[in-house]
């Protein structure tokens, strides 16, 4: 047995088993839902913003292991940030903490569902908090061409 990707194959099925941040905010400032209909994933995300920052997030909902430890990942990756740095996250910065830079095409959607929904969650949440929404259409533009 070789080193590498076994250790990453380990860490999926433990986020799977056990995710982090699983649950609901009953008070959340802003919730998003979205599916993946091809595999069967479905997630929410409620995350609660306060002074631009996303104090706290959780998801609930169902999906394959993939699809429960990159959200697991996400979530961990999001806790604590402020909105603009939210914005930053790419889908490198969630595949690389599972080794999964490399994943077919046909499973890149389970691994980037949450990165999705955390993006429309966050261009819903801007669009109705903001005065000035200059710039959050990027967000949408994001979303949209993650896979
Ligand atoms: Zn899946």
């Amino acid at each position: 047995m070789s080193g590498g990707p076994d250790i990453y194959h380990e860490m999926i099925v433990d986020y799977s088993r056990n995710p982090i941040n699983y649950g609901e905010i009953e008070n959340h400032d802003v919730t998003f839902h979205d599916s993946n209909p091809l595999c069967g994933d479905s997630i929410d995300i409620d995350m609660k913003i306060d002074d631009n920052k996303v104090t706290d997030i959780k998801f609930h909902g169902k999906g394959c292991a993939i699809c429960m430890a990159c959200t697991s990942v996400l979530t961990e990756i999001t806790k604590g940030k402020s909105l603009d740095d939210v914005r930053k996250i790419e889908k490198n910065d969630v595949l690389s903490e599972l080794g999964l830079e490399h994943l077919q095409a046909v499973r890149i959607k389970c691994a980037l569902l949450s990165l999705k929904v955390l993006k429309s969650a966050l261009y819903t949440y801007l669009g109705s908090n903001l005065d000035d929404k200059t710039g959050i259409d990027t967000l949408k533009t994001d979303a949209e061409n993650l896979y």
